[in-house]
């Protein structure tokens, strides 16, 4: 398999990897015939969701099909894969959101007859970003479905959607998968002397391992944020308070002393979201190493505490214009 077809944006290879139930459940709905108007693909990031719709798409549509798979090779496959069929609409946020006008465009997109495919097919990339107007009128078309089209919401926190929204779809979880899951995938395709840890450090989430292999430089700086995840948590609070300001300061694009760092704002949001997941999985390692190791207490309650904390503030970054220095302090003090 080609490099570039292996890190396209559906294909992390020819089958989506792990997520045989969710992977059964869709076939069972292709061979059925009676498609859903709107599937709701929820879990964590990097899990394969995307990979499961494209996947899903490409079955609904293949011209020639063989044992309830896709063949990857027909006209239809080949243009779903690449994101240029006449087909199908992918709308992604734009700047943290996705707006109203993208949901007419939705709309439009409907109206029309299906060029190709016999079934039309619009994917709803980080479904969350939906703002409050954008959901209202995405719920008009849920409750008016036009025509032989699929709509799949993917999304890490459902919850953000309108409950009536939420009810019309079918939703489909999924779960991190088995580390052994994962080896037996991608052992078998790739050859890269890292891929061990990469699969390691990915925590139950194939396409992680995916971007690993694209690029080098990301799981370097994993690699940088659990080094500091490590520090923060064996250090008293002088000291992870002056980890924080450093790492703060690191962000600044000219590496300036603190009164003259220039800090991008949107940059520093992708660096720090970052960072903050990866202290939720450092800490759910620790968590698990802790309970294995038959540990309670002290050390198990602070580990929890540590994160929900983290999440909460996880959470107020991605949905909120809070300081960024200070929610790095705030989660310091309190670690
Ligand atoms: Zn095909």
């Amino acid at each position: 398999m080609s490099f570039v077809i292996c890190y396209s944006f559906y294909a992390v290879c020819s089958m989506v990897i792990g997520h045989q139930t969710q992977w059964g459940f869709l076939q069972k709905i292709a061979t059925a015939g009676q498609t859903p108007h709107a599937l709701l693909f929820s879990g964590q990031n990097n899990l394969g969701k995307r990979k499961a719709a494209g996947d899903f798409i490409k079955l609904l549509n293949c011209q020639n099909k063989q044992d309830n798979e896709f063949c990857g090779q027909c006209f239809s496959c080949v243009n779903f894969e690449s994101q240029r069929h006449p087909d199908l609409l992918v709308i992604k946020p734009s700047s943290k959101e996705i707006k109203i006008d993208q949901i007419r465009d939705l709309q439009k997109f409907l109206s029309y007859s299906n060029q190709a495919a016999k079934t039309k097919a619009v994917i709803i990339d980080e479904a969350h970003c939906l703002n409050q107007e954008a959901q209202s009128c995405l719920l008009k078309c849920l409750e008016e479905p036009s025509g032989v089209a699929m709509i799949i919401l993917i999304t890490s926190q459902p919850e953000e959607l309108l409950a009536t929204i939420r009810s019309r779809c079918e939703e489909i979880k999924f779960y991190p998968l088995a580390k052994e899951v994962i080896d037996e995938a991608l052992f078998a395709q790739q050859s890269n002397p890292r891929l061990a840890e990469m699969i390691d450090l990915a925590d139950g989430r194939p396409g992680l391992v995916i971007s690993f292999l694209a690029d080098n430089k990301l799981m370097e700086s994993r690699l940088a944020d659990f080094k500091l995840a490590k520090q923060l948590l064996a250090s008293g609070l002088t000291e992870r308070l002056i980890l924080i300001k450093d790492y703060y300061l690191s962000l600044a694009k000219n590496n300036q002393d603190e009164e003259e760092a220039v800090i991008d704002n949107s940059e520093a949001f992708g660096a720090i979201n970052q960072f903050l997941e990866n202290l939720l999985i450092f800490l759910r390692h620790s968590l698990k190493k802790c309970l294995a190791n038959g540990q309670n207490g002290q050390a198990l309650t602070k580990l929890v505490q540590n994160l929900r904390q983290t999440e909460d503030l996880k959470f107020l970054l991605i949905n909120s214009n809070i300081n960024k220095r200070l929610l790095l302090e705030n989660l310091v003090i309190n670690l």
